[in-house]
């Protein structure tokens, strides 16, 4: 293992935004026992440590990470074991999102074609419950096979004890930085139909009935029309994604927003439904709205043409650059609706935002 570990290893190229400085130490583990040694190196020359997948959802400061980075290249996807009606798969972390998908797809199997064309890893997933097009991973997880760092050992979290919500789960809020998941195990339904409830989605196909294949074929051309699949031919595509989460609000705090919103001649706040005591507040209109259009530029920063969530590197731009965009947009966005938007991206390395 030790003969493994590299220092000094640019991390930017890890990482679809493109930007951070080096790993102090870098190590990509392919099997648990290579998790194990890393720990115990990380502990021995008592370095902290940061977790990464394929690098689609992180912010690394320019001064690198002072630790040891562990990539997770623990690759694979299980033969799929028919049981009541679904099959069971179980993919390795390092896994390509993507290829899971294909392949889930290829075998028809339903549940995740909705989130085709998701940069990143397997073991990256279950981290923000990532979703897209009316589907979410929590709905196809059985279990998460981690390497618990509290008491040094492995086991299988089931999907209930994992917290999903919105784009949280355990693995980012009460419990990060204490799991290292190592596979996943899905459950998915054999032949069954494609989930049609997003807005997109619906208009696309109109009354058809599509297949599994033609429902992946949408989203990925409806996400390439929006930058949002990673394509190394488009500037635009150069982000972490969305940069902000929707905000979540109770129902008084909306009145309150639209209250503020007044103010500066807005009306009609949009937002969707949550339960009966909240309501969801799509961040891009929210950007827009204060300010910041699609292409906005600012230096080597900028939001993508095609989509008002993502900020991009525009080309050369340091961490600093997107940090100070980031801060502007929040500070404006908080002017205007007084509500605050969350980033979703993680920050790596930084002292302070
Ligand atoms: C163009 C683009 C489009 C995107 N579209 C979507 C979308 O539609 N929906 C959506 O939800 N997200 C989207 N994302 C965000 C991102 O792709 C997902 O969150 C993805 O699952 C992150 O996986 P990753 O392997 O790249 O994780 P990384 O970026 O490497 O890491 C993200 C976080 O997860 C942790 N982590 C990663 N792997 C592990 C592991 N094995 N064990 C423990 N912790 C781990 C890291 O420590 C870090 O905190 C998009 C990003 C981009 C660039």
């Amino acid at each position: 293992m030790a003969s493994k570990i590299e220092e000094n290893v640019p991390l930017a190229e890890l990482t679809t935004l493109k930007i951070g400085g080096k790993a102090r130490f870098f190590v990509a583990v392919e099997n648990e026992a290579e998790i194990i040694e890393a720990i115990q190196f990380a502990a021995q020359n008592r370095l902290k440590i940061f977790i990464l997948g394929g690098g689609s959802n992180v912010l690394i400061a320019d001064e690198g990470f002072d630790g040891l980075v562990l990539q997770l290249a623990l690759k694979g996807i299980s033969n799929s074991q028919e049981k009541d009606g679904l099959a069971h798969l179980t993919a390795g972390a390092g896994t390509d999102w993507d290829e899971f998908v294909a392949l889930c797809v290829e075998k028809n199997l339903q549940g995740v074609e909705c989130l085709s064309g998701i940069p990143g890893f397997v073991g990256g997933t279950p981290v923000q419950n990532v979703g897209a097009y009316g589907q979410e991973i929590s709905e196809t997880i059985v279990s998460v096979r981690v390497f618990d760092r509290k008491t040094e050992s492995f086991l299988d979290l089931l999907n209930s004890q994992c917290g999903f919500a919105y784009r949280t789960s355990i693995f980012n809020t009460t419990e990060a930085n204490r799991y290292i998941v190592s596979a996943v195990a899905f459950a998915l339904k054999l032949g069954g139909e494609p989930k049609i409830v997003y807005r997109d989605l619906r208009n696309y196909f109109g009354d058809a009935k599509p297949t599994l294949k033609e429902t992946r074929a949408a989203v990925l051309k409806i996400r390439s029309e929006k930058s949002m699949v990673i394509n190394p031919q488009d500037p635009n595509s150069q982000s972490a994604g969305s940069f902000f989460k929707n905000p979540i609000v109770t129902r008084e705090k909306f009145a309150e927003i639209e209250e503020q919103a007044e103010k500066s001649g807005i009306k009609n706040v949009q937002s969707f439904q949550v339960d009966e005591k909240s309501v969801k507040i799509p961040a891009a209109w929210l950007i827009e709205k204060a300010g910041f259009q699609k292409g906005y530029r600012d230096g080597r920063v900028g939001i993508s043409t095609n989509h008002s969530l993502a900020i991009i590197n525009r080309g050369g731009a340091s961490a600093r650059d997107v940090l100070d965009l980031k801060n502007v947009i929040q500070a404006k966005v908080r002017e205007v609706f007084a509500v605050e938007l969350l980033p979703e991206p993680i920050f790596v390395g930084f002292r302070e935002n």
